[in-house]
């Protein structure tokens, strides 16, 4: 009886060195230490006959039973040592692995617009400047010469903080902060991100990216508004576009004119995308109000100037052939691997 307990022991050593140098790899280790070692393995079931070993043997069988078990435990435990030294010499001196592959990422297409808008003014003279997204009434509002009542400045139209202050409807505060701090001739474009309260649907979202045109000078008139965005049109969109001006209101430019690009997809022939127009409505524009000039220290007798905004996600929709605006902002990479 007793015998046949010890030879069990011997015998589980001898497994155990056996497997091991069959395999010493990390599963195989933790395999055999779950089957010898482990709570339904072979020990536990071994030291349960203990009981039946003859009281002058039980001592014997007792110091048998522990060496072998220590003997077993220290086997793997050197395995398991052998093993880490060889993965970690693998991995530091294996030049025949496979290379890792990095995914490397790439900008976003509203961020490829905005720099590509900000190259194409930058050639033409303007530096970048930026403002606060969040804003005070006045500089949002009021210096732009936005009438008390006038429904943008309603709170469901804006986003208000309870001390006043608001999320900028647009980048036209930067132009007001410039002109503020800064001496004329002024010539600065303003890319940013505004908030409106709009419903999301195709073509609205709740915030979303303008940049807009500054430039503050002696005599600057309206043609040489026209030339600064028919040459954006021409940088941008190709030389065979071409731009119109249509009057419009804006509280903040006199004149104001809205200006459209001829169609991008037809070249002016009339398709759906301009609705058989041939024109494609791309932003607002216009010479800065005198109103506007005088708010921040500037006499309109001796200075004029024109501004215009763009909208980016309106712009990269156009470029890009992208149906609904809300494509931008989910951050499918399925998506946004296209551009
Ligand atoms: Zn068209």
């Amino acid at each position: 009886m007793s015998c046949e307990l010890l030879e069990k022991l011997q015998q589980a050593v001898a497994d155990v060195e056996a497997q091991l140098k069959v395999d010493a790899s990390k599963d195989n280790i933790e395999k055999l230490r779950i089957a010898f070692l482990g709570r339904n393995g072979l020990f536990p079931a071994l030291s349960k006959e203990m009981g039946g070993v003859p009281k002058e043997l039980k001592k014997d069988v007792g110091i048998a039973f522990n060496s072998s078990r220590k003997a077993i435990e220290e086997a793997l435990e050197n395995a398991k040592n052998a093993f880490a030294v060889k993965e970690e010499a693998a991995n530091a001196l294996d030049v025949t692995l496979n290379g890792r592959e990095w995914e490397i990422g790439h900008k976003h297409p509203i961020s490829i617009m905005i720099d590509e808008c900000v190259n194409t003014f930058r050639r033409m003279g303007f530096i970048v400047a930026e403002g606060p997204e969040v804003e005070d009434v006045y500089h949002n509002f009021d210096a732009l010469n936005t009438p008390k009542d006038h429904p943008s400045r309603d709170e469901g139209d804006t986003f208000y903080f309870a001390d006043g202050r608001l999320l900028r409807t647009q980048t036209s505060p930067v132009q007001i902060r410039v002109m503020e701090s800064q001496e004329p001739p002024i010539r600065i474009v303003a890319p940013g991100r505004c908030f409106r309260r709009d419903t999301p649907d195709a073509t609205h979202g709740m915030n979303f990216h303008q940049i807009e045109g500054l430039y503050i000078d002696k005599n600057v008139s309206l043609a040489d508004l026209k030339s600064v965005l028919q040459q954006f049109a021409h940088e941008v969109f190709g030389e065979k576009v071409s731009i119109r001006l249509r009057p419009h209101f804006f509280p903040f430019t006199e004149p104001s004119v809205e200006y459209d690009f001829s169609c991008i997809m037809c070249g002016g022939k009339g398709c759906n995308v301009c609705k058989n127009s041939g024109y494609i409505e791309i932003a607002g524009a216009g010479m800065v109000d005198p109103n506007v000039l005088r708010n921040v220290g500037l006499d309109p007798e001796i200075w004029s100037g024109f501004a215009f905004g763009l909208g980016i996600e309106r712009l990269a929709m156009l470029r890009y052939r992208i149906g609904d605006i809300r494509y931008l902002y989910e951050n499918d990479v399925r998506f946004l691997e296209q551009f």
